[in-house]
């Protein structure tokens, strides 16, 4: 598990906006992206909502107002996760700013086995 403040992740957090996910990169190695409610940092529950929020397969936990909990079997694919949620968070943005938001993903490609 590897934590990061993503500085875009967070921007759409504060506005009320979820990160969307925009590429087959970001379904394959997101799958889907969970929030916490906001939660002072330090406090126990942060930790027990977040592990909560991964229960049905989720890896990647954002906690609201702070930062985001990335989960893999490696350091590496944790990483590429992150990279691909602060990714995935620039592009929502983006299309946002353009007053156009980012038609929803078909995902129904995607099993177990699938690859990227
Ligand atoms: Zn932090």
């Amino acid at each position: 598990m590897i934590h990061l403040h993503p500085q875009t992740v967070l921007l759409l957090d504060a506005i009320g906006e979820p990160v969307q996910l925009a590429t087959t990169d970001h379904a394959f190695y997101l799958r889907r992206v969970a929030t916490i409610p906001f939660v002072p940092p330090g406090r126990p529950e942060v930790g027990t909502l977040a592990a909560e929020a991964c229960t049905d397969g989720t890896n990647c936990v954002i906690l609201s107002r702070h930062g985001c909990s990335v989960v893999a079997d490696s350091i590496d694919l944790a990483h590429k996760r992150a990279l691909y949620l602060e990714e995935a968070a620039r592009l929502t943005y983006r299309a946002l700013a353009l007053g156009r938001p980012l038609a929803p993903l078909p995902t129904d490609w995607l099993t177990p086995g699938a690859t990227a």
